[in-house]
């Protein structure tokens, strides 16, 4: 898991379940082809993307949540990679991303939440906000969504942050990858950035 890192100092780090379009997320903002095909959550390592002589780098971390042909008991060992590599790196971190699908993400939280379990993304959102790094949730697919004001304070209101929506546009970007409209999410990086003196990696998003 640790062993591909690049030695960059400061790092943009990708979470999500697997299918939500982290791969597609990427591919818009790294202007690279790589495979999204294949079988989702075999990818067990990170892909960094990185550009010399840029001392920057983003990290898109394994997919988490069902995926066919992959025990339980790897997903758990996939999730604690994961954690252990956001406390790792946590200090490198200028931007952590959490990437939800818009059109399923209330339901899943719903259905995963209960007196002893805190869904994935939630979890990761809380995670990510303890270890102090600021957060973005694009929230992607926002095509296959009609009502999107409600599904966006909805989603709001799961993660803890007032509605509506619209006061938390450094946190909260509807986004649909695949049509490349990613502007939302650009612009919440971007404020992040410029906020924490780092106008330099602007470029990038
Ligand atoms: P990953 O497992 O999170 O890396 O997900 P992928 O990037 O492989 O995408 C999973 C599926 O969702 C693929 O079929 C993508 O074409 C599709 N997808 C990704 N982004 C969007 C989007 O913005 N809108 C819609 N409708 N589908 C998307």
């Amino acid at each position: 898991m640790f062993e591909n890192r690049p030695n960059r100092e400061s790092e943009v780090v990708l979470v999500g379940r697997s299918n939500v379009g982290k791969s597609t997320l990427m591919r818009q903002l790294t202007g690279h082809r790589f495979d999204t095909g294949g079988k989702p959550g075999v990818t067990r390592s990170p892909n960094h993307y990185d550009w010399a002589p840029e001392d920057f780098m983003i990290t898109d971390l394994p997919g988490f949540g069902f995926m066919s042909g992959v025990a339980e008991e790897q997903r758990e060992a996939i999730k604690d990679d994961i954690v252990h590599y956001l406390e790792e790196y946590a200090d490198n971190f200028l931007v952590g991303v959490v990437v939800v699908d818009g059109k399923s993400v209330i339901d899943i939280i719903d259905r995963h939440s209960g007196p002893d379990s805190i869904p994935y993304d939630v979890e990761m959102f809380h995670f990510l906000q303890e270890l102090g790094v600021p957060t973005v949730v694009a929230v992607n697919k926002m095509d296959k969504v009609d009502d999107k004001d409600e599904r966006l304070n909805d989603l709001c209101d799961r993660l803890g942050l007032y509605p509506p929506w619209k006061q938390w546009q450094d946190t909260i970007a509807p986004i649909s990858a695949k049509q490349g409209r990613i502007d939302p999410f650009e612009q919440a990086v971007r404020s992040i950035l410029h906020d924490h003196k780092r106008d330099d990696l602007l470029k990038f998003f």
